[in-house]
């Protein structure tokens, strides 16, 4: 089939390629064809299900709010100040052009270098409804505190406020953004937290995010541990969609960013099949 150049051009980094779309059509690489990533990037970027799931946990918070201030006033009492802690990738901020650039390069998996690059351009977008939440709970007196694990460097807590400010969250200041660099385990930063203010939710997009029991590295452990605490859900533990990355990949893979080896991709494939667990 006769291909433009020039319709299948794209931007990313490095000048003019054709994106792993024009490979495809092309028939230029077999590996365009069966990006094992590709589903999961096209919903990210295509499902207005998966917009609305953002949507719907944010509706969420701001009800948790509501519903703690009315309760409050009818009790009189209650004076610690209220918090809302939230992760930030996937949460409050989306990777989809992140994954996106990814695919467009042949990609299958995580690329750190890609990842800071992207980090370093602010090129993190707001989820949807993330910067109208954090906006609610600040007009309602409610503080939002960010807890991320990332690590770019000795600059990783201003890059992440940076990437914060960039979209307008509110509360994007040192004072409420906490990018911890040497572990995933949130728990010592959310109970800093929690030692001056009552935390009425939990906001993340993996179960790490809300408790540090889940990092176990067996599917069905985790699947198991969540569903002890089915009834958090949906009201202190508020939880957003990641298809591509997060603690289940490490569950099948026995790391959270595994390399693209065909190792990698047979595991992703048995995990498809349900044969991992
Ligand atoms: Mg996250």
């Amino acid at each position: 089939m006769a291909l433009s150049r020039r319709t299948v051009v794209t931007g990313i980094a490095g000048g003019s390629v054709l994106s792993a779309a024009g490979r495809a059509q092309a028939g230029t690489a077999d590996d365009a064809v069966q990006n094992i990533l590709s589903t999961a990037g096209a919903w990210r970027q295509t499902a207005a299900e998966r917009d609305m799931l953002y949507r719907q946990a944010f509706n969420i918070a701001r009800d948790r709010i509501d519903a703690v201030l009315r309760g409050r006033g009818q009790q009189h009492r209650g004076s610690r100040p209220l918090a809302v802690i939230s992760d930030v990738d996937d949460t409050v901020l989306s990777s989809d052009t992140y994954w996106a650039r990814l695919v467009s390069a042949g990609k299958q998996a995580f690329d750190d270098d890609m990842w800071d690059a992207w980090v370093r351009e602010n090129g993190p977008t707001a989820t949807p409804g993330a910067v109208e939440f954090t906006h609610y709970a600040q007009s309602k007196g409610v503080e939002v505190f960010y807890v991320s694990s990332r690590d770019q460097g000795p600059d990783t807590q201003e890059l992440g406020i940076a990437n914060l400010r960039h979209v307008g969250l509110a509360f994007a200041d040192d004072a409420h953004v906490n990018m911890l660099r040497e572990s995933s385990n949130k728990e010592p930063a959310q109970q800093a937290v929690a030692a001056g203010h009552d935390v009425i939710a939990y906001l993340g997009d993996n179960l790490n995010d809300f408790r540090r029991r889940y990092y176990v590295t067996s599917v069905a452990q985790r699947k198991a541990l969540a569903t002890e605490d089915a009834e958090h859900f949906g009201r202190d533990f508020i939880l957003f969609p990641n298809n591509t990355d997060g603690h289940w990949i490490r569950a099948v893979f026995g790391e959270s960013e595994p390399a693209d080896t065909p190792a990698y991709r047979a595991r992703m494939l048995q995990a498809a099949e349900g044969l991992v667990n």
